[in-house]
């Protein structure tokens, strides 16, 4: 392939100017360029096609370029790109908010849009503080969580994730100090681990009357680790709760719009949280956008406080182009029959990625829904993973230990077995 003076050009600016994710500038692993995307597929400024398995993280669930949500976001620019929420009001907020509500656990009725994950975070984190302050308890201003979570990287969500994933010692002394639990014991299926029970359900006991709330990923700790617990520990987190008084805050981001196999994964344990943050599958890829809802109590309470009302008000609140393509993300979820969709793929995934479990170098091999994982004995090395990934077609991005996919819903049973083929073979080279 002859290189292509203007992508030359544009990778040495990139080089030059442009920070990526999580890493040094200039990146060590030069990014690939992307020129367009269909499908399930990226294509490389140089001819080159990869299948997505990371659904540009875990977001775009319709794929690329879908011919409706396309139309959805041409459509509202005929009428307005974006208009202030402040004052003002418009239909594809309200639409989407009621939506919301109608999709999510029965107590919840409010929503308050954000512009990201970790601004949905914030918004949740400064629910429950306003909340417990206007119900009179001013001594509550601490969260509980448990360790190996991943909340986001702005400052109050930070300070939630995982303390040495999280890299909580970059910030000593300016993240606020918060109670961190043992990680819930591995396995979806696994009982309920009494030891962990007691000891949990001690130290919330023992640090109740200065806790605002317990703040949790339900069931899939997502960029902490992969990892996935019983139900039943989300279940024991919304008992304790309400025994002492502490509200409930579910982080759905990763998790939610189907990818464990219910609509939220709260409902694999039937539990309603008193707040729960969306975000990432909400707008099918397409936009930024994400929501805190909240039950009526919260609302109510903290809208009787000082202060007058929730204290928080981004500047793309309830972005016209973002809800307009979120509503009709949710369209195609109703139509695409996701329970069936997400139960093929995992399915898929459990045959595909079966070969790894008997790799030299594999310590675990996890499926649950539309997520896959294969967990190695040692740290990735990322541009071998890459290399290897890409000779195969397939877009992988591993962390750490963790080679895995969370695919977008469209793709196809022979898109799904080169994405397990590669994630087998990257396996099989790091072991
Ligand atoms: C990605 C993620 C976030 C942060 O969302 P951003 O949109 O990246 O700010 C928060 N919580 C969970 C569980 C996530 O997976």
């Amino acid at each position: 392939m002859n290189p292509d003076p203007v992508w030359e050009a544009l990778l040495a600016l990139d080089r030059g100017r442009v920070w990526h994710p999580y890493g040094a500038l200039p990146a060590p692993v030069p990014p690939l360029p992307v020129v367009s995307a269909e499908g399930v597929r990226l294509r490389l400024a140089d001819g080159r096609e990869l299948i997505d398995g990371m659904a540009s993280w875990w977001c775009a669930i319709h794929g690329y370029r879908h011919p409706a949500l396309d139309r959805a976001v041409t459509e509202q620019l005929q009428s307005m790109a974006h208009v202030m929420f402040g004052g003002l009001t418009h239909e594809p907020g309200i639409r989407l908010a009621e939506r919301l509500t109608e999709l999510a656990p029965r107590r919840l009725e409010k929503v308050f849009f954000a512009d990201s994950g970790s601004v949905s975070v914030e918004v949740a984190i400064k629910m429950c503080l306003q909340f417990q302050r206007a119900a009179g308890r001013r001594d509550r201003r601490r969260l509980l969580t448990v360790r190996g979570g991943y909340h986001g990287d702005t400052f109050g969500a930070m300070a939630v994730c995982d303390p040495v994933g999280g890299m909580h010692s970059l910030f000593t002394g300016v993240l606020p100090e918060h109670v961190f639990a043992e990680r819930p014991p591995d396995g979806f299926e696994a009982p309920l681990d009494e030891g962990w029970a007691a000891r949990l359900s001690a130290l919330v006991a023992e640090h109740a009357h200065e806790l605002a709330a317990v703040i949790v990923e339900p069931v899939v700790q997502g960029a902490g680790g992969m990892r996935f617990h019983s139900p039943e520990c989300v279940a024991l987190l919304r008992a304790l709760c309400d025994e002492h008084g502490l509200l409930l805050v579910l982080d759905e981001i990763a998790t939610g719009f189907g990818r464990t196999g219910q609509m939220f994964a709260c409902e694999h344990a039937g539990v309603t949280p008193d707040v729960m943050c969306v975000g990432k599958a909400l707008t099918g890829g397409y936009m930024t956008l994400a929501a805190t809802l909240c039950t009526a109590e919260v609302a109510e309470t903290i809208s009787r406080g000082e202060g007058g009302g929730l204290m928080h008000g981004p500047t793309f609140m309830a972005n016209p182009l973002a809800c307009s393509v979120a509503l009709a993300s949710l369209d195609l979820l109703d139509g695409l029959g996701w329970r069936v969709r997400v139960a093929e793929i995992e399915a898929g995934l459990r045959t595909g990625l079966e070969p790894a479990r008997a790799l030299a170098g594999v310590s675990d091999v996890r499926v649950l829904g539309a997520i896959g994982v294969v967990q190695l004995e040692r740290e990735v090395d990322m541009a071998a993973a890459t290399t290897i990934a890409v000779e195969h077609g397939v877009w992988l991005r591993p962390f750490r230990d963790l080679v895995y996919t969370m695919p977008p819903y469209v793709i196809d049973a022979g898109d799904l077995a080169r994405v397990t083929e590669a994630i087998v073979d990257v396996a099989r080279m790091s072991g």
